[in-house]
């Protein structure tokens, strides 16, 4: 069994090491590539795509994993081979049940979608997007066909990003969500000018600025011999190895938050991805347990530790060096309250914390009732802007502002909106278990300690890697799956002592 193991270990290695150069590819087409490469690339990557699909895919790999796959969960359902098998196991059988001809028509229907995606956003001309909107999600239900369900195609979507996750059991974490953040919301819009963020607003030098996120990042414990920090037009964070993991950030002039939040926000997907340990790389170990519990981890950087007022104590300082004469008579509450500024905003990625999950979840509800055909394509704008106005008491003027404003639908993706949420909500989890592992952790970012923090995740997150489900996880080391309490009793704590209700 052992010489069959090794066997199966090259060849997904093998499948691994295309995967990583193509990472490495997609890197530099988003840092560093001239627009005259765009069509060279797409060509290289869509090679390197079908060699790594036909190399994985292949019978021989069936037959191993078949093989294999008792004897891996005989040595102990937490064993390195148990694991490896029952992610691996996953992965093919996700891969050898869509058709080459499906993939090929999905792939085409995306990059004309997102073609017409970006004119229509340009022109605010939802008509031109809606019937790529219609064939994405024709294909979407094809493609829930073909990976099966029981209740919802949309859980055979959702799947993809967050195994085992389903709709049934999403809505009543939704439900409970806006029916907490409703009454936050009202607080807050009734006291909307007593906060405000000028601080951060206006004329910062940009070089200044990627200067104070580099040393920041390091700070928090991102190790530059294993990674590198560029510019993007869209921040990201991509893994080659747990010893090559990069990020990008972006800097804007007028807005500090942008490059400072965004570089935290993708440190902590990126300590996620080096805190894994050497010998899952280049096995399907690698990698977070899902796209929710990374954005966990991204988010809990971001906010729960970014956006407290120990971390501003500390940031105070860095700031006055980079900034000099900004923020000379700014105090760490004024910087807390700057950072922290909550108000109805038509854009998802413009959102604060308490109304961010509300963008969420009035995506998801379009996108299910549109999958469902309980929503015809033509009248989504309209429902859009109802439940903007609902939700926030808003209304765009533009469908640019409103239902066009994200790129997600147009790439294929239904049912990843969600994955955002449940990181706001694992986040807070993940916290609330903190206090009691690591009693006064929330006042350490104050003296720029880090370490314990970060150490704590190394050990009950990312340690695992990818070897457990979602649920498994969680249960593992918060004993539930997620949970949208502890969120909520933390943005209540943290808003009403900002706006004082
Ligand atoms: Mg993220």
């Amino acid at each position: 069994m052992q010489n069959k193991f090794e066997e199966l270990k090259k060849r997904i290695a093998e499948v691994s090491a295309i995967n990583s150069a193509s990472a490495v590819l997609g890197w530099d087409q988003q840092v560093n590539m001239p627009p005259g490469g765009a069509e060279a690339r797409a060509a290289s990557l869509s090679a390197l795509e079908e060699l790594s699909h036909s190399k994985f895919a292949a019978p021989e790999t069936g037959r191993l994993i078949d093989s294999l796959y008792g004897w891996a969960q005989g040595l102990g359902a937490d064993s390195f081979e148990a694991g490896y098998l029952r992610a691996v196991r996953r992965d093919y059988e996700k891969a050898v049940k869509l058709p080459p001809e499906f993939v090929g028509e999905f792939s085409r229907a995306t990059s004309e979608a997102i073609n017409a995606w970006t004119k229509a956003r340009g022109d605010s001309d939802f008509k031109a997007f809606a019937p790529h909107l219609q064939r994405i999600l024709d294909l979407n239900l094809r493609k829930a066909g073909i990976l099966g369900y029981k209740a919802s195609p949309y859980d055979a979507l959702l799947d993809l990003y967050e195994p085992g996750a389903t709709k049934a059991r999403l809505e009543p974490l939704f439900k409970k969500l806006a029916a907490g953040l409703a009454p936050l919301i009202k607080e807050i819009a009734a006291r909307a000018g007593s906060v405000s963020s000028d601080l951060v607003r206006g004329g910062f030098d940009e070089a200044a600025q990627f200067g104070l996120v580099n040393e920041i990042v390091e700070a928090l414990g991102y190790d530059f011999s294993r990674g590198r920090q560029d510019r993007s037009a869209h921040p990201f964070t991509t893994d080659f190895s747990a010893g090559d993991v990069r990020i990008t950030t972006r800097t804007e002039r007028d807005w500090l938050p942008a490059a400072l939040y965004g570089s935290v926000h993708e440190c902590g997907h990126a300590l996620y991805g080096q805190g894994t340990p050497r010998e899952f790389d280049f096995t399907p170990l690698a990698g977070g347990a899902s796209l929710g519990v990374h954005e966990s981890q991204s988010r809990f950087w971001e906010n729960i530790v970014g956006r407290s007022l120990p971390f501003c104590a500390w940031l105070l300082p860095l700031l006055r060096k980079r900034f000099p004469g900004r923020f000379d008579k700014a105090s760490p509450e004024e910087l807390y309250a700057a950072v922290n500024r909550s108000a109805p905003s038509l854009i998802r990625v413009e959102a604060d914390e308490v109304t961010y999950n509300l963008h969420i979840l009035l995506r998801y509800e379009a996108e299910t009732s549109l999958l469902e055909g309980r929503l015809k394509v033509a009248d989504a704008p309209e429902f859009w802007n109802a439940r903007m106005k609902e939700l926030f008491g808003i209304v765009p003027a533009r469908d640019s502002e409103g239902i066009l404003q994200d790129i997600h639908w147009s790439l294929g993706a239904i049912g990843y909106f969600p994955t955002y949420t449940l990181g706001n909500l694992i986040s807070a989890q993940l916290a609330e278990k903190m206090d009691k592992d690591l009693p006064g952790w929330r006042g350490l970012p104050a003296r720029g300690e880090f370490a314990p923090i970060l150490g704590w995740l190394r050990k009950h997150v990312h340690v695992h890697g990818r070897k457990y489900l979602p649920d498994e996880l969680l249960m593992k080391e918060l004993g539930s799956g997620a949970r949208v309490e502890p969120f909520l009793e933390y943005v209540k704590a943290k808003y009403s002592g900002l706006y004082g209700f």
